[in-house]
């Protein structure tokens, strides 16, 4: 609960409350003629039967006072408490007897007024009633009276207390204070206070109920304030009794103490009001600062992207320039209507209203929409839509993002469509490729067959450069059939999609046994330590290892002991193959080019071969997802490296 409720629920009540049990008792005090509760004070005024009336009608106001349907008892008591005084004072102006005084219950304990309230007493009864009355009026000048006389009244009662206080003798009080009792200056107090402070107009209010600097320097001050007058008064009071000063040095002293005490308090505001100030400059200087940089940031961030605000209900608040160039719609089509480019015809109702729940669930969204310019081109748009709270917690404002991101889904979708293309292409060519190389065999055996046969017959006829040129046609045609089969071979590599599990050692193994004369010519030893099981399509790998081994057994270097080895890395993703001989090497230049179908480093004559083994290579390395490469130079040796993806699924 915060202050001001505090103060209307129980406060306010607390002191109604009060007012209504002490005048019950005094008139029940009155009714059994009780002094003690008449006068508190023995010897002092007693509180008067139409007094007791007064706070009686006070109490029960103070009651209604925040309660709207009671106006009319409300008002009623006010001005039957306003009368009392007014009839009380025109006696003691006029010397008559309205006999009001008496009207209930015989005064029989004052010798002097007999049942008449004291003049302050029935001056605060119109004070009181003018108070209560201002409380729940609207009239503004009226409002400003009630509180100005609130001020006096509590003057009066609290100069009565503090007459109480310092037990000044009742004849040294004046005729206005003279008769007051205690207990009624207390509830005039009491009153007077709530009444200011329940007061709309209230400074007093507003300085205790609020926690802004000014209220809480006025409330740590208060308590000097109010008893530091007071303690100095009583002391100066106490010396002049025990005439250890006189009254005239006794008023100067408390004027002069006063001085300083004021200094003091008004110093205190003021330095408060410095540090206050110097907090408030502060804080400003520091709220400038953020406010350049936030103005910087959405200066950079109006030109990279189309930002939006709009409302709960879609309708746009704001947009930057850059919206605008990219819709072609102008700013005035735009506010207060819904936001064009996220509310886009171009997706089902489902992707909308996915979008909707998830902003108004306070999250972010993310996502590309597809939208329309107003000349009726396709836009593609990246968008985050951040929802933003208001100071009740609610989502009611949706700040959204969207970077242009026409172009690249364009080059995307043309690229996928290149990619389709030469996909297509390609398979028309291997095919292709094992149409024409399949259908050049059978030619090609017929000629073998033909001059074998030929050989055969006229062997006996031809001399010896006859035998060589015959000689020459059967190799070519060898050589020819070779590189048709390469060829072939190279067509059906990724027909056979099959993929297992494939222990490389035993590849290792079953491959040696192929090469095993050349390995004894060659004098080579091959050397390889548990090579893992990867998965793969088996035949491929298969060719994959024939081949770099193949070579390596091939291009040896004279009268050198051929040594290969085989090893490997195992990485997160991939295995790292190493195959490394010690052979003649390869140039720098060609380490990439010999990956290239028919590239060749040497003739016929120097080393054998087609040209085809490393292309094979290569794309068996495509197929697996992964990168074939070598690092060699001349003379050196080389060493062929390539990956295999283990992202590979068995199937
Ligand atoms: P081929 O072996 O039939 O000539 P390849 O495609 O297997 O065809 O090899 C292409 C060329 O790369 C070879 O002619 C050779 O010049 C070079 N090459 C391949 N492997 C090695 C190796 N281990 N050492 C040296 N050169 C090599």
């Amino acid at each position: 609960m915060n202050k001001e409720k505090v103060f209307k629920k129980i406060i306010l009540p607390f002191v109604g409350g009060i007012s209504i049990i002490i005048s019950l008792s005094v008139l029940i005090g009155w009714g059994i003629n009780y002094k003690p509760i008449l006068s508190i004070i023995p010897g002092s005024s007693t509180m008067k039967v139409n007094t007791a009336i007064v706070f009686l009608f006070g109490g029960i106001n103070l009651l209604l006072l925040n309660n709207k349907n009671t106006s009319i008892p409300f008002n009623l008591l006010s001005v039957i408490i306003g009368f009392i005084g007014v009839f009380t004072l025109y006696e003691y102006f006029f010397n008559s007897k309205l006999s009001i005084d008496n009207l209930l219950i015989f005064d029989k304990f004052s010798t002097e007024n007999s049942g008449r309230m004291s003049p302050a007493t029935a001056f605060n009864a119109i004070l009181l009633s003018i108070i209560f009355l201002s409380n729940k009026t609207k009239n503004e000048i009226f409002e400003k009276i009630g509180l100005l006389v609130a001020k006096f009244s509590l003057v009066i009662s609290f100069t009565a207390i503090v007459a109480f206080l310092f037990s000044i003798p009742t004849e040294n009080r004046t005729t206005f204070y003279k008769t007051m009792a205690i207990h009624t200056s207390i509830l005039y107090f009491a009153q007077t206070l709530v009444l200011i402070l329940n007061h709309r107009k209230s400074v007093l209010s507003k300085l205790l109920f609020s926690n802004y600097s000014g209220s809480l320097i006025f409330k740590k001050l208060l308590p000097i304030i109010l008893l530091a007058p007071l303690v100095f008064c009583y002391l100066i009071i106490f010396a002049i009794n025990e005439k250890t000063i006189n009254v005239e040095f006794g008023i100067i002293t408390f004027i002069v103490i006063n001085i300083p005490l004021t200094i003091i308090i008004i110093g205190s505001v003021s330095y408060n009001l410095n540090k206050v100030n110097k907090e408030e400059i502060e804080l400003n200087n520091s709220l400038i600062k953020t406010n350049n940089h936030l103005s910087l940031f959405k200066e950079a961030l109006d030109k990279v992207a189309i930002i939006s605000i709009s409302d709960q209900n879609g309708i746009i608040k704001y947009i930057n320039d850059e919206y605008l160039s990219i819709s072609g719609f102008s700013r005035k089509e735009l506010i207060g209507n819904t936001n064009r480019l996220i509310n886009s015809e171009h997706h089902e109702p489902k992707f909308l209203s996915q979008l909707w729940n998830t902003i108004n669930e306070g999250k972010i969204w993310k996502g590309k929409i597809k939208s329309k310019n107003k000349n009726g081109d396709f836009i593609y748009l990246d968008c985050t839509i951040v929802p933003l709270k208001d100071e009740d917690d609610n989502f009611t404002e949706f700040f959204s993002i969207m970077y242009n991101i026409t172009e690249r889904i364009e080059s995307e979708k043309l690229r996928l469509k290149y990619i389709k293309t030469i996909e297509s292409k390609n398979k028309e060519l291997e095919q292709y490729t094992y149409i024409t190389s399949h259908d050049l065999q059978e030619p090609l055996n017929t000629i073998i067959g033909y001059i074998n046969i030929f050989n055969e017959k006229y062997e006996n006829k031809f001399d010896e450069i006859d035998k060589k040129i015959l000689r020459y046609i059967v190799e070519a045609s060898l050589r020819m059939r070779l590189l048709i089969k390469n060829v072939l071979d190279y067509g059906r590599i990724g027909q056979n999609t099959k993929t297992e599990e494939i222990d490389c050692n035993i590849i290792i193994e079953n491959i040696k046994k192929d090469f095993e004369s050349k390995i004894k010519i060659n004098n080579a030893k091959i050397l390889y330590k548990n090579l893992p099981t990867i998965i793969g399509v088996k035949s491929n790998i298969y060719l994959l290892f024939q081949n770099l081994i193949s070579n390596a057994l091939k291009f040896t270097k004279k009268n050198t002991n051929t040594e290969i080895s085989i090893s490997f890395l195992e990485n997160e993703d991939f295995w790292t193959f190493k195959v490394k001989d010690n052979g003649i090497g390869i140039e720098e230049m060609y380490l990439s080019s010999i990956f290239k179908i028919f590239k060749r480093l040497h003739n016929q004559n120097t080393y054998e071969g087609t040209g085809i083994g490393l292309a094979h290579c290569k794309k068996i390395i495509d197929i697996h997802d992964g990168k074939i490469w070598v690092e060699s130079s001349i003379n050196n040796g080389s060493s062929f490296y390539f990956t295999i993806s283990k992202k590979i699924k068995i199937g």
